[in-house]
């Protein structure tokens, strides 16, 4: 039979998923099967088109990959290395990342659905990124046994006989339980500070799309890392379950959606282990009247659709001032409705015709999986349902109108005059949905933005520096920007720390801040010697 277009780029990431990383588990540094041998499909988004089966690891495997970490945390060689050498060594798992960026976004491309352009950014992003955490070994190192001082405080000397340096400890068996809408980016956030810190870890990528994480087993191998010093299990939520439940793991990193985080919270709370949850968000962007009507509808459109609408930080709630609203949902309707679907992701190299950053939205994306497909049209539904407004959108597009059949395709939808209580302003959706409201003064517009339970992101857009920067302030979340062009929307440093207040999260991530929390801080005093006797 001849192959079409759209299957033959299917067939070229196939080629590259025959390798033995993304068909078995890696634990205590050997490529495995999953003791049941069970595996599991995942799909091109863009066709509904069979792409790989992986191995679906279990409670079992997972209880394999906690003995295997225990063992190499017990033998202490890694934990026992400067954090600058054990650095050098993550390097080389960063590099690989760079080194194999065109495969590993086609492969994300495939899996996720997202424009090769866009995978391919986010690849180099996650090699950059964790250069930067090798690059702050030395600093870990710089942190060991210093000298406490008092902090400034009255009585807050300790006592002539006493000597006392903090310590950064690691922590032990760490379980990193990542999400798939950015794949290697969310994984290896977690994987290169939690190994530079001296840990031994297991990584349980999300069965949605955690392909390109399973490579992550193969860069530690070739890097060097000690066996049982990095383990991947890919598998559902029952392995992310067993992970969190283990009295052999002493903390869970976990990026994901809120109920799932406030799972493993209660997992770890029956046993006190250490939790760092990056979780959901209901990003606003705020739009006043003196902003440039081109540049708020260009924000609007990459706030709300950048990634499918699939990015926790998504800008899903649009408060624009009263006296603007007409002309820029006007303007949004018009530049949505002219969006094109993106037929192959894997493909999707060249176009830049609309490219308002590289890699961002210009064309429309499919929904990762029938599932959250399923989801994001349950919420649609029930919007029209309860009379909500639709100003564009709200439907699943015929395949003439996308360019192929079988994929999860949904038209951007913009919702208008939302209650505040509808569940489309307080529920992350997750997909390529935007709700709006307005407002008249200052303070109605902080009101509004801080009118959910989340806060990891917002945005503020102003002429008036004074103003965007008042509000800023004023808004309860993570990460937030105040802008009058909307340049840096969703950019992201890794030396600048973020995470979520309220229902968006616990604990922080990048910079030295997020290599922190793969530590314990430890006091030791010592008496009858000096610190110098003691290195000699
Ligand atoms: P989920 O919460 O559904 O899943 C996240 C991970 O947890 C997956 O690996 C999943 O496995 C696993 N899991 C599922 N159930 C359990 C359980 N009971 N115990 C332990 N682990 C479990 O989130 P998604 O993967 O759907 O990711 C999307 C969510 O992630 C959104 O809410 C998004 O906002 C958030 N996110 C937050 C970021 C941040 O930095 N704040 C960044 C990126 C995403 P499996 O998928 O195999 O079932």
């Amino acid at each position: 039979m001849e192959l079409n277009t759209k299957t033959k780029s299917l067939a070229k990431v196939q080629t590259h998923l025959v390798a033995e990383c993304f068909n078995k588990l890696y634990i205590g540094g050997e490529f495995v099967d999953p003791i049941d041998g069970e595996k599991y499909p995942t799909y091109y988004p863009a066709t509904g088109e069979l792409l790989h089966e992986f191995p679906r690891g279990k409670a079992n495997d997972v209880e394999s990959a906690i003995a295997a970490a225990n063992a190499a945390w017990a033998e202490g060689t890694w934990a026992g290395m400067p954090a600058a050498s054990r650095a050098e060594i993550v390097a080389k798992m960063a590099q690989g990342i760079e080194d194999n960026l065109e495969m590993l976004a086609e492969i994300e491309a495939a899996d996720v659905g997202k424009p090769y352009r866009q995978a391919a950014k986010g690849m180099g992003g996650a090699a950059g990124e964790g250069k930067y955490w090798c690059s702050l070994g030395k600093a870990l190192d710089a942190e060991q046994d210093v000298p406490v001082n008092s902090g400034g405080g009255e009585g807050g000397v300790p006592p002539s006989e006493w000597n006392v340096v903090y310590r950064r400890d690691p922590i032990g068996v760490i379980g990193l339980i990542s999400a798939w809408n950015y794949p290697m980016n969310v994984a290896f956030r977690k994987v290169a500070p939690a190994l530079v810190a001296g840990n031994c870890a297991i990584l349980k990528p999300s069965e949605i799309a955690g392909l390109s994480c399973m490579f992550i087993g193969k860069l530690a191998q070739d890097a060097g890392i000690p066996p049982g010093v990095f383990n991947v299990v890919t598998g559902d939520g029952e392995a992310g379950a067993a992970l969190a439940a283990s009295p052999g793991v002493s903390m869970i990193s976990f990026t994901g959606s809120t109920l799932t985080g406030s799972k493993i919270m209660g997992a770890c709370a029956q046993k006190l282990s250490q939790v760092a949850l990056e979780l959901g968000g209901k990003s606003a962007l705020v739009v006043f009247d003196d902003t440039d009507l081109d540049k708020a509808v260009e924000t609007t459109m990459k706030g709300f659709l950048t990634n499918g609408g699939q990015i926790c930080t998504a800008h899903t709630r649009l408060i624009v001032q009263e006296s603007i609203k007409s002309p820029l949902l006007k303007k949004l309707k018009e530049e949505l409705e002219k969006l094109p679907f993106c037929t192959d992701p894997i493909t999707e190299k060249d176009r830049g015709d609309r490219a308002w950053e590289d890699g961002m939205t210009d064309v429309v994306q499919p929904i990762v999986c029938d599932s959250q497909h399923k989801k994001i049209m349950g919420f649609l539904h029930e919007a029209k349902r309860a009379g909500v407004e639709f100003l564009t959108g709200g439907n699943v597009p015929d395949a003439e109108t996308v360019g192929n059949s079988g994929g999860y395709f949904i038209q951007p939808t913009v919702l208008i005059n939302v209650e505040r209580d509808a569940d489309v302003w307080q529920k992350e959706v997750f997909g390529p949905v935007l709700s709006v409201r307005s407002f008249s003064t200052e303070q109605e517009a902080v009101l509004e933005a801080n009118s959910t339970a989340f806060g990891l992101a917002s945005t503020v857009m102003s002429a008036d520096p004074a103003k965007a920067m008042r509000v800023a302030n004023r808004i309860r979340a993570g990460a937030v920007y105040a802008t009058s062009n909307g340049e840096g929307l969703l950019a992201e440093h890794p030396a600048v720390s973020r995470g979520g207040f309220g229902c968006s999260g616990i604990g922080r991530e990048k910079g030295i801040i997020g290599l922190h929390e793969y530590t314990e801080l430890k006091s030791v005093n010592y008496t009858g010697f000096s610190l110098a006797d003691a290195k000699k």
